[in-house]
């Protein structure tokens, strides 16, 4: 069952796009200007990966600068996973020309603790020191347990602790979509 729709799936395709233009604006990656920071997209495995590539296109789309991407798992990095099996790290990738300096944008699709950010901040320390990391979500469901915000975010969604919140995606799921569900 797939539950309420919260985003359609031309939906998505809006919110993606209207989420790209917002971090053109806001970093202005496309001014020219020198003393600008290169913006650097990194997704959280699996989907946050997903929507930085989909983010990229879309901000090259519209202003004609591709920003590098890469991805941080940080399954190593989360002290309450780090017992179980752990995947493998080749999920981790990281961007062309590294991080040193640069605007970094996390994406994830949902955000709810904060603590996969909190560890995905952790794990870009191994990667060098960035100029300045903001947060893109595709969904903030709440109940934060940290002082975490995001800096853009598609759709706010106010949730039970009980719902979950579905997010599909073509790459994986054959179409886009986010439905939420009473677990
Ligand atoms: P947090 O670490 O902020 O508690 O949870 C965020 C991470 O868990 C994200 O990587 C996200 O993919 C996943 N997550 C947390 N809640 C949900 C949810 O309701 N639906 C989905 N699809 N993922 C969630
Ligand atoms: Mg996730």
């Amino acid at each position: 069952q797939a539950g309420r729709e919260l985003l359609s799936d031309s939906d998505v395709g809006r919110t993606i796009a209207r989420m790209a233009h917002q971090i053109i604006e806001k970093t202005a990656l496309d001014s020219g200007d020198p003393t600008v920071a290169r913006v650097v997209l990194i997704g959280i495995p699996t989907r946050g990966t997903t929507l930085a590539h989909r983010l990229a296109g879309r901000i090259e789309e519209f202003s004609g600068v591709r920003p590098a991407i890469g991805s941080l798992d940080i399954t190593l990095y989360r002290d309450d996973l780090r017992s179980k099996p752990h995947r493998p790290l080749e999920r981790t990738s990281v961007p062309e020309g590294g991080i040193e300096d640069a605007l970094v944008v996390l994406v994830d699709d949902v955000l709810f603790s904060g603590r996969t950010v909190r560890s995905a901040l952790d794990g870009l320390r191994d990667l060098g020191r960035p100029r300045a990391v903001q947060l893109a979500v595709l969904i903030d469901r709440g109940h934060r347990e940290l002082p975490i915000r995001a800096d853009y975010v598609g759709k706010n969604v106010p949730t039970a602790r009980t719902e979950d919140i579905s997010v599909l995606l073509r790459e994986h799921d054959g179409r886009d979509g986010v439905y939420l569900r009473q677990e």
